[in-house]
């Protein structure tokens, strides 16, 4: 059995590893000593996501009737985006713990935005068929 778990998860790392999702920069991907399959920014992003997704989608903390929400998520949304820029800007190299949680506030916004948008589009189609 172990050895099929750790084939299996040598298989996920080569697959994760080998889609264009990334750049895949060794000096960007190492954290706490831990090497991950995408860059820490990417990696931040796309686990977030999923927290974002199943988050609102049970406490519904962006909801796309209210203004004020959902700018601060899109605002939240461009964190990453934004320090990537000044990055390149600025010459700074913040990091990759501060890409890592630039990255996570970015995809929980994303997420959560995703989220919103699928349950806003879920009841608009239910008021038209009622
Ligand atoms: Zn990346």
């Amino acid at each position: 059995m172990k050895i099929y778990t750790a084939h299996a998860a040598s298989w996920l790392w080569d697959l994760i590893h080998s889609l264009p999702i990334c750049h895949h920069l060794p000096e960007r991907s190492r954290i706490f000593g831990i090497d991950l399959p995408l860059c820490c920014r990417c990696s931040g992003i796309y686990f977030f996501i999923i927290a974002g997704l199943v988050l609102n989608h049970f406490f519904r903390l962006c909801d796309i009737r209210r203004a004020g929400r959902l700018a601060f998520f899109i605002a939240l949304s461009l964190v990453a985006g934004a320090e990537a820029c000044a990055e390149i800007a600025f010459g700074i190299d913040p990091g990759n713990v501060v890409r890592l949680f630039t990255g996570a506030a970015s995809g929980f916004a994303i997420g959560a935005l995703l989220s919103a948008g699928i349950s806003g589009f879920r009841s608009a189609c239910n008021k038209k068929t009622s």
